[in-house]
Parts: C-alpha cells; structure tokens; sequence
C-alpha cells in the first residue's frame, strides 16, 4: 500500500459523556463484532495519551471509503463531538502523526479528518459516492490546529 494520506478518527464512544478512554482491544471487539477481521485502524491514541497499535501499517485498513487503499487510519479514543482531545492525546497524536509523516513522506496538509473527505470530493479526487455526513474526528477537533502542530513537529524533527 501507498499512504498518501493519514486520516484522522474519533471512536465515537458515548460512554462518560465522551470521556471514556476507549482501548484498541474494545474497537476491535466492536469492528470484529461487524464482521471484519480486525480492528479497521491502525493506531489508537488513548485520551492518557498511550499509543496502541491495531492493524499493521502494510495492511489496507477499514475506515474511509474512497481512501482506505491509500491511507492509514488512527483513532481517537473518546468522541470528539463531545470533548475536546487531553493534552496528552494532542501531544501523542501529534508526536504519531510527524513520525507517519516523516515515514511515508506524506505532507503535513495531508493528514486529514474523515470528514475532510468532502474536500476530496469538491477537489475531484474522490467520486461523489465517498462524500459523507459524519462529523469525525468530532466538532470539537480542529484539523487545522492538527495539521499546524503536526507540521510544527516535523520541523522540529
Ligand atoms: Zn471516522
């Protein structure tokens, strides 16, 4: 797989109002529970600000449409449209997101939210069956604050 993209994932956990620090263990039950043969992502960043693996980089991942030949999906655990990230989950997102970055030599603008997809869409890139109305990685993630971090970090080395 080539990753020309990294996108970006809540866990939309509802539990605690959105606090809940969701495992890679708890989504992967949910995913396998869909009948898939593992967890659709392949890191998780818990809100303590752990890094859990799911599924291997060189394997196609389960999480956008359109995109998941061409990316790696990391997720978010929580719901972002209910509670903004811990610093801790910002800085270990971050630190993930500059590391995968530098790795696949994808361009900081090229981490993107799941709901970004519409902006792939409006650019052409995808076919309009990929648009979507999820709000993912959440309202309260600011992708651009992301991006800027994540670019901020790569300079830094
Ligand atoms: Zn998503």
């Amino acid at each position: 797989m080539r990753v020309e993209y990294i996108v970006v994932h809540t866990a939309a956990d509802f539990r605690d109002e959105g606090r809940r620090d969701t495992s890679a263990l708890e989504i992967r039950a949910w995913h396998t529970a869909r009948g898939w043969n593992d967890i659709g992502y392949h890191y998780v960043v818990r809100r303590d600000g752990r890094v859990e693996t799911g599924r291997p980089e060189n394997q196609t991942g389960a999480h956008t449409r359109g995109l998941n030949h061409k990316s790696l999906g990391v997720c978010l655990s929580g719901h972002g449209d209910l509670q903004p990230m811990t610093e801790a989950q910002e800085r270990a997102l971050v630190r993930l997101l500059a590391q995968l970055c530098k790795k696949y030599k994808v361009p900081p603008e090229r981490v993107i939210g799941h709901r970004e997809v519409n902006r792939l869409v409006e650019a052409g890139v995808l076919e309009p069956i990929y648009r979507t109305a999820k709000t993912c990685p959440g309202k309260q993630i600011s992708m651009t604050l992301v991006r800027v971090l994540t670019s901020r970090a790569l300079k830094e080395g």
